[in-house]
């Protein structure tokens, strides 16, 4: 260990609580947190964090966002939960509301990001049959290497992750896996007739913030056009203004057949998620045909169109753009033997780390965590930095200087 954190008693025995009766998916840092505003979290001690995670980029609008609070009291003190069953007066209003923001025809609500997903999977499957006219059962839907879609059995069927796999099968067949940034393997396997989709991230998050080459989205669109198959983006994690644009999409041009928004639809207040098409994709899904008890609740449509609202009005892609770059210089100017690389764009950024010990990262963000600075690792060695969109220069100055700091303790 190269750095030994130091745990309050106060802490640990938040730590226990979960250790004894909640179930070991995760494997957090050890910090129990109380409070958020803005880029600042912190802990049951008092103790004040400058947020690098963003809760996986669903804190785009900054921890509890004034506004967001002010339409989630005041909606939850109306009306919360109608189900389909029934209308409400939001969803109308929030369909025409975020169909306009994104330039689609119609919206699906939905409520975790993975839902979402799995909505845009079945409705590009519906195509294949209704509209492009596949035989049944042999519709076929592209994706990437190294992908993170989510959690649900049919999602981890096509992930390369052994840690999402292994005994989890049997699998969900009618994907085939791709390598990422590779257009001639696109074009190859955009040789099946029976191809209804492709599936992608704009930039692969969970991976360790992959960045494609410049045009690979957009020739990647034109093959799909070309080839008559849905071209779908997963903006889950680099949509909503993460990466300075509001969709990543947007730095290429780029308009998805079907766009997957999640995590910053709702500021973080509560689960949130969309799936965006037009007519001739969304139609092929009748009543009764796919739902969720809470997708397009009225508590979430009022909070969406204010999550939406908010990042347009504070231009939170432009200070995401601005203050991506000043993050990427300032880190590159620490010149730290430890970091081999700096990527990233807008807010969505991720370092890595060199070092002969094989748990460093980790402890980095141990030494992170008590300099006053949160992040987490990803597979190992990798590193996300991504604040909320709010954050100014002379914060991103200071959190860097606590970066530089931590690292010396390598
Ligand atoms: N897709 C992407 C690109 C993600 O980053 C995530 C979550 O990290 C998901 C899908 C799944 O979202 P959720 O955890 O809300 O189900």
């Amino acid at each position: 260990m190269l750095h030994a954190s130091k745990i309050t008693e106060r802490t640990q025995h938040f730590l226990d609580l979960e250790e004894q009766y909640g179930a070991h998916n995760y494997h957090p840092l050890p910090v129990v947190l109380n409070r958020g505003e803005g880029v600042f979290l912190w802990d049951v001690d008092g103790k004040r964090y400058y947020d690098f995670l963003s809760g996986y980029s669903a804190v785009n609008q900054g921890h509890c966002h004034p506004a967001i609070i002010r339409a989630l009291i005041e909606q939850a003190q109306k009306l919360t939960l109608t189900s389909r069953a029934f209308h409400s007066d939001l969803l109308g209003e929030y369909a025409a509301f975020i169909t306009d923001y994104f330039g689609y025809d119609k919206v699906l609500p939905m409520n975790t990001g993975v839902e979402a997903v799995e909505t845009a999977l079945k409705l590009c499957r519906r195509w294949g049959y209704m509209v492009k006219g596949i035989p049944e059962n042999q519709a076929k839907i592209i994706v990437c290497a190294n992908n993170f879609h989510g959690r649900t059995l049919n999602v981890v069927s096509f992930s390369t992750d052994p840690s999402s796999r292994t005994d989890f099968g049997p699998f969900m067949p009618g994907y085939e896996i791709i390598p990422y940034n590779n257009l001639p393997a696109l074009e190859k396997a955009l040789q099946d007739k029976n191809v209804a989709g492709f599936l992608v991230e704009p930039i692969q998050g969970e991976a360790g913030v992959m960045v494609p080459d410049e045009g690979y989205l957009s020739k990647a669109r034109q093959y799909c056009e070309d080839a008559n198959v849905l071209f779908i983006a997963d903006e889950i994690q680099t949509g909503l203004a993460r990466t300075g644009k509001m969709l990543c999409c947007d730095h290429e041009n780029v308009r998805p057949d079907i766009l997957i928004l999640g995590k910053a639809l709702s500021g973080g207040t509560l689960p949130v998620a969309a799936v965006l098409a037009d007519d001739e994709i969304m139609l092929t899904i009748k009543p009764g045909e796919h739902g969720s008890t809470y997708g397009g609740n009225p508590l979430a449509c009022k909070v969406a169109i204010t999550a939406l609202t908010v990042l347009k009005e504070e231009n939170m892609a432009e200070n995401a753009a601005a203050m991506g770059e000043l993050l990427r210089e300032e880190l590159a100017a620490l010149h730290s033997p430890y970091i081999s690389t700096i990527r990233g764009k807008g807010l969505l950024n991720a370092i890595v780390i060199q070092h002969e010990h094989p748990e460093a990262a980790w402890d980095l963000c141990l030494a992170l965590k008590d300099n006053g600075l949160l992040a987490k690792p990803t597979h190992g060695d990798k590193i996300r930095f991504a604040p909320p969109l709010l954050i100014t220069a002379a914060q991103v100055r200071e959190a860097v200087h606590i970066i530089g700091k931590s690292l010396e303790t390598l």
